[in-house]
């Protein structure tokens, strides 16, 4: 989430934030892109509203929150349709609307159902149709469980779970295997030191003012010199001063 402060500006109009503003969590779009310097900034919905950019910014956003709620069984998917989707987090009991004319969700609970919990006006009269289309096909809290199943929908979570776990796994496994033989040289080398002095390759020189910075298990360790204040390792000089 963007991280807004009294001076913030809305990043269309240049402005202070007064009134409602939205705030895009994450970027939508690549550096290059022309509308990515107004990713991950509040922006006033009335200049939202009028901006000749903002079908293609909230596309941007749309595609992006509909992407992550595919893969991920924590939702539950509602309704997809070409202007709009809607998922349920059982668990939580919230549903959340997203839109491709606002790219903002927004969020219903089953107390508030069919009120959203905190929506702007701009906001509402923008995916009045959307909203409105959500709100006839499931009249009441209930009719949004129609295809969902308890007993599947946590055997997926379970599933989703282990198999991430096991990503996690096998990446920790292949990190260390490939870190392994670093470590070991590291263990020569500071055994080098301890007997009185280590090779330093900026200084050109074997001496004994260099401190070694243990990193491990899960990243390289380093020796410093406290000449040269440069770092090294068993490589040699680091990649970006070769
Ligand atoms: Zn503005
Ligand atoms: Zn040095």
């Amino acid at each position: 989430m963007a991280l807004i402060h009294e001076d913030s500006k809305c990043a269309v109009c240049g402005h202070r934030l007064q009134g409602d503003y939205l705030a895009t969590s994450g970027c939508a779009f690549d550096s290059d892109h022309r509308l990515w310097a107004y990713c991950d900034a509040p922006i006033h919905w009335k200049c939202f509203r009028q901006w000749s950019d903002r079908a293609e910014f909230a596309n941007g956003y749309f595609e992006q929150q509909f992407n992550g709620w595919r893969g991920n069984p924590v939702w539950h998917r509602i309704q997809v349709d070409p202007s709009w989707f809607a998922v349920l987090h059982p668990r939580s009991q919230q549903l959340f609307l997203i839109a491709r004319a606002s790219g903002v969700s927004v969020a219903f609970s089953s107390q508030s159902w069919p009120d959203a919990i905190d929506l702007e006006p701009l906001h509402a009269s923008l995916i009045g149709a959307e909203l409105e289309q959500l709100r006839s096909t499931f009249p009441d809290w209930n009719s949004l469980y129609r295809d969902f199943d308890s007993a599947t929908y946590e055997e997926g979570l379970v599933a989703y779970e282990l198999r991430l776990q096991e990503e996690k796994e096998a990446q920790q496994r292949a990190l260390q295997a490939e870190l392994a033989p670093h470590r070991e040289q590291c263990a020569q080398m500071v055994l080098q030191l301890q007997a009185g002095q280590l090779w330093c390759p900026t200084c050109q020189q074997a001496h004994g003012q260099i401190r070694f910075y243990d990193r491990s298990p899960d990243r390289k360790s380093i020796f410093i010199c406290q000449i040269c204040a440069f770092s090294f390792g068993p490589e040699g000089m680091p990649e970006w001063r070769k």
